[in-house]
């Protein structure tokens, strides 16, 4: 069957591999119908990302089919659609018996530290997909963006009436904009550039957008807008360590600051600027299960509009062309799909 391999950085080529063999008790088989690919991918493709080795099958953004189910799997049938929760926990690791899995210390995200879903069929643990039947593939393809986005709000737990900074508002950005909206708080879009704060204005319809100054202007805007009191909850999506430092001067008085977006590099802040607000630092790492469930509800309900978000799409066959130009910044792309 066909598939779709970095085999190094900056290179990626059409293989042809063995079907998968039947599935185990817990295992479902199930056909890839639609890829969304991620910032995650783009850095394996250039070879910026320390967790990827290679040669590698991508794609951990899945909008999947169920085929075949193992003889223990009781919550899935042949033909339902599903959405998969991409994080390969150990059930018996620290962070797992604790219900975070989302951290497992031994954490395998398929697509990226072992192969992942741009293929025609693999199997996966049943425990692993999520049910949204009233769904497109491509809708289910998307829930995992989302749930980044998500969680990362769950963890800044923001109340209603208070303000929230997203800073970067590229896709991680916007998925947490829209749960942000869904939480009843204001919400303000900080970056860099000014066409990307246009882009999300204009196709998503987030309401207030602030351009970073280099200078640091905008904190001093961003105090003017929030009647001197800065925003309660910050979440910074760039994985950009200057930027990264630069967001607890956002962060009101007893403020949290949420880290979503990852850097390989030191983080500097001066101390008295955390100490004197006594603002709450943390940390944001994919998602939990009971997410995919709750964003696949929303976007049934029609809570979330998806249909802004996929900007570009592609085929099996032809993302070894599109991929590299999908990198390019004027193309503005959102999420492409790749049909399988
Ligand atoms: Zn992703």
């Amino acid at each position: 069957m066909r598939a779709v391999r970095f085999p190094g950085p900056q290179q990626i080529e059409n293989i042809d591999i063995p079907e998968p063999t039947a599935p185990a008790a817990d295992e479902v088989l199930v056909q890839v119908r639609q890829v969304g690919i991620c910032g995650s991918d783009y850095g394996g493709y250039l070879g910026k990302m320390p967790f990827f080795s290679y040669p590698r099958i991508w794609g951990h953004e899945l909008g999947v089919e169920v085929l075949v189910c193992g003889s223990q799997v009781t919550h899935l049938k042949p033909g339902d659609r599903c959405s998969v929760e991409p994080y390969m926990n150990n059930v018996d690791s620290f962070a797992s018996r604790r219900g975070r899995g989302n951290c497992c210390n031994d954490l395998q995200v398929i697509g990226v530290h072992r192969d992942g879903g741009m293929r025609e069929r693999l199997c996966l643990p049943a425990r692993k997909l999520h049910v949204g039947n009233a769904l497109g593939f491509e809708q289910l393809a998307l829930v995992e963006t989302l749930a980044i986005g998500y969680h990362a709000v769950q963890r800044g737990n923001p109340q209603p009436g208070e303000t929230v900074v997203i800073v970067g508002a590229g896709p991680i950005g916007l998925a947490v904009w829209e749960f942000v909206r869904l939480a009843g708080c204001r919400c303000i879009m900080l970056d860099v550039r000014p066409d990307r704060l246009e882009f999300c204005q204009q196709v998503l319809g987030v309401p207030e957008t602030l351009a970073v100054q280099p200078d640091g202007s905008h904190v001093a805007q961003l105090a003017e807008l929030t009647s001197g009191n800065l925003a309660e909850v910050v979440i910074d999506a760039t994985g950009n360590a200057r930027s990264m430092g630069q967001a607890l001067e956002l962060v009101s008085f007893t403020g949290r600051l949420v880290y979503v977006g990852i850097t390989a590099d030191t983080i500097q802040f001066p101390h008295p600027l955390m100490h004197r607000r006594e603002l709450t630092l943390l940390a944001s790492r994919n998602a939990l299960p009971g997410d995919f469930g709750a964003i696949i509800n929303w976007i049934a309900a029609g809570q979330i509009n998806t249909q802004p978000w996929i900007t570009h799409t592609s085929t099996l066959d032809t993302i070894a062309a599109d991929f590299p130009r999908f990198l390019d910044p004027q193309l503005q792309v959102l999420k492409a799909m790749v049909a399988i």
